[in-house]
């Protein structure tokens, strides 16, 4: 039985009585038994996926409603809640904390019977792009297991690409969905702020994060947003625009649409030379597809990973104070502290990445500070704003590289924080401004996976996948072998 199908042919298969949902599973088991040894893409796994493959196979059997995943094996990211088993963020603090409720993206794939294969790994809550920073150990990049996977979501990049699931849930704060996509080959969607239910995500920056599906295929990234999006009462930032049916008329092409190639995400000296031609050729395909090119300028890019870096510091220092070991985390003798060595002792579980946040978290809102950093950020992200909205006046879309950079080897960027944040470069604008993107993989290069990101106005996400759908087509990639 093949592994490396889509999810709409594992659907098709199973509805066929080609395959049933317990072989699938004992087969995804089987593969991820096999691998995780040297990938690392799981924190935990779902111990009651077979039974529950049995009980999918039997509603079949007797013709009782079936849910649309009939038993596909997803994987979730380890800072969404799920109430069986636990929910550790890769963190110290939460390695016991078992989750008292389902995130809403989880119910729905529930009640929609997926098999929840298991939490997929992650840089500790969410803070970085390669999963170095996760408290139980990195993830491998199936492609090459001496380079990082990408992150933060490299969990669940590496579980698709390395076929221990059919698709994933990731998260994106600055790209943490789009960069592991690029550098594992899968496809990467970071949907509009506000469209998919973020209750349950445990937060990190929450007044930018979103939820987003990751798969080897942009049908199957369209399939899973079909059924995830929508209003939740249990959020009040979700929107309410989800008559869409996202998988229809996916492959109507992009013939005379508008591109505007971003100048400051697709040139300059950090931007490496092959990822370079690469996105060249990929601009020659849009092309070819009969889409209208332009280069274009956004100049308040340059600012927007320090932009980023405040607010989202801000953010954390506030969403992390909840980890004090008396709420949240380790359970700590209360004996002999007075309340602030208890609080500084409790926040040594978290990890230096972490840590790092924290403090300047702590720092850029503060008294005096706060108009130089806080109130300034808040300006430039106005700004960014205003110029995405203007262009997409005049474009439909706007590209870029999704990542500057190759995927880089273990160890080459963890003490050199800056040059790890200007890995976000092309992603943050997305956040920063709400909009969605999506990253498409492209080529590979010497072994390494490079994908292209293509960005479009809020809630176009029928358009963006439209487009991504279009480039998938100019491409044959291969699967990873392992
Ligand atoms: N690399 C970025 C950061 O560390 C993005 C993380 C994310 O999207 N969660 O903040």
């Amino acid at each position: 039985m093949n592994l490396a199908i889509s999810a709409l042919e594992y659907i098709s298969d199973v509805k066929n009585g080609n395959i049933t949902a317990e072989e699938f599973i004992a087969k995804t088991l089987d593969q991820i038994s096999r691998h995780e040894g040297k990938l690392h893409a799981f924190i935990s796994i779902n111990e009651k996926a077979l039974d529950q493959a049995k009980a999918v196979d039997k509603k079949i059997k007797s013709k009782e409603k079936i849910g649309a995943f009939y038993g596909m094996p997803i994987s979730i990211k380890d800072n969404i809640s799920i109430k069986d088993g636990k929910t550790t963020c890769a963190s110290k603090m939460l390695s016991d904390y078992v989750s008292p409720y389902d995130a809403t993206v989880v119910s729905k794939l529930k009640s929609q019977d997926a098999i929840l294969i298991g939490k997929a790994n992650l840089d500790e809550f969410a803070m970085g792009v390669a999963t170095e920073f996760s408290a139980f150990g990195p993830s491998k990049n199936p492609w090459n297991t001496d380079y990082v996977p990408g992150g933060s979501s490299g969990g669940s990049a590496a579980s698709v690409s390395a076929l221990e699931c059919v698709a994933s849930l990731g998260s994106d704060t600055g790209g943490s969905v789009r960069n592991p996509a690029s550098f594992c080959s899968v496809v990467g969607l970071k949907p509009t702020y506000g469209l998919v239910s973020r209750y349950g995500l445990i937060s990190y920056a929450n007044s930018i994060e979103q939820i987003g599906p990751i798969a080897r295929k942009v049908e199957d990234v369209a399939f899973l947003l079909n059924h995830i999006a929508g209003k939740d009462p249990n959020d009040s930032t979700t929107i309410d625009n989800h008559a869409q049916d996202y998988l229809a008329e996916i492959d109507s092409g992009i013939q005379g649409k508008k591109i505007g190639i971003i100048k400051e995400m697709s040139k300059g000296a950090g931007l490496d030379k092959n990822v370079e031609s690469t996105f060249w050729r990929a601009v020659d395909s849009f092309e070819k597809l009969g889409a209208k090119i332009e280069e274009m300028s956004l100049d308040m890019v340059e600012y927007t990973v320090a932009t980023y870096y405040v607010l989202t510091t801000a953010e954390a220092g506030s969403n992390l104070s909840r980890y004090d070991n008396i709420r949240y985390g380790y359970p700590m003798d209360l004996e002999g502290y007075e309340f602030k060595s208890y609080i500084s002792k409790a926040r040594r579980n978290f990890g230096p990445e972490v840590t790092r946040r924290m403090i300047i978290g702590g720092f850029v809102p503060s008294a005096g500070f706060a108009g130089k950093y806080l109130l300034k950020a808040l300006k430039v992200k106005s700004k960014l704003k205003k110029q995405v909205l203007e262009a997409f006046k005049k474009f439909d879309f706007l590209i870029s590289p999704t990542v500057p950079i190759l995927p880089f080897k273990f160890g080459e960027k963890i003490d050199d924080p800056l040059a790890m944040y200007m890995a976000d470069i092309n992603t943050v604008t997305a956040n920063l401004t709400g909009i969605p993107a999506i990253s498409v993989p492209f080529e590979i290069h010497n072994g390494l996976p490079i994908g292209i990101q293509i960005h479009a106005n809020s809630l176009q996400e029928k358009q963006l996948l439209q487009a991504a759908y279009a480039l998938q087509g100019t491409t044959s990639l291969p699967g990873v072998s392992l």
